[in-house]
């Protein structure tokens, strides 16, 4: 039974497990989905994952270069695969990974995109466990950034981040349910050839598949 449902969504894509998922989830209701190009260390790995996805899926995709993010702002994640801690858990130690209101900077493009194009949704796939790090996927600022893009546009752009209560396991059970191919995806935020295994989105990623009941195989170094 395939109603025709209308395309109103542009999807914050960056190709890995988590807007990767949203992808596929949400997909009859996706226009266009835009990856940016920041200079972080496994941009290039993602950005490949993101494309392959949405070629699969007939979904048109935009890379949108933001060089500037590199050229003046700090963060580990910006300055190659040593400046990487092995994971830990450790707050102090990935905060050294936070780029500075990353996810605002985007959604403001996002927001001016979805105006161009007279699409009325933006998704984005912020989770519960990134909320103790990363200031900009808290519900406090998807609420305010969803406030400020309605405000903002003519056509009344809202915000919908439905993951926003789940756990990237959680997340992994819908990837599963949906079929996707996970290897196909990237985390490590050391982005060599292959997964490190040890930095902390490696760990987070061999724990949210194991919890999730998926084999892994991915290649890790
Ligand atoms: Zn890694």
């Amino acid at each position: 039974m395939t109603t025709s449902s209308t395309k109103d969504t542009i999807l914050v894509l960056s190709g890995g497990m988590d807007s990767t998922t949203m992808l596929y989830e949400y997909r009859d209701r996706i226009a266009l989905a835009v990856s940016f190009d920041y200079g972080s260390n496994h941009n290039k790995k993602e950005i490949a994952c993101a494309a392959f996805h949405c070629k699969q899926l007939g979904v048109r995709h935009l890379i949108i270069p933001l060089e500037f993010i590199s050229k003046y702002f700090h963060s580990a994640l910006l300055e190659g695969a040593e400046a990487i801690p092995e994971g830990s858990y450790d707050e102090e130690n990935m905060r050294s990974t936070v780029v500075p209101f990353r996810n605002g900077i985007m959604l403001a493009i996002a927001a001016g995109l979805a105006e161009n194009e007279s699409l009325s949704r933006i998704m984005m796939a912020n989770h519960a466990g990134d909320h103790a790090i990363y200031p900009d996927c808290r519900p406090a600022f998807v609420h305010a950034m969803d406030e400020a893009v309605k405000a903002g546009t003519y056509n009344g752009v809202r915000l919908v981040t439905p993951y926003t209560g789940l756990t990237k396991a959680d997340i992994a059970r819908h990837g599963k349910a949906l079929g996707i191919d996970y290897s196909k995806t990237w985390s490590c935020y050391r982005g060599g050839t292959h997964h490190c295994g040890t930095c902390d989105t490696c760990r987070e990623r061999i724990e949210a598949l194991r919890e999730a009941g998926i084999e892994d195989t991915t290649i890790y170094e």
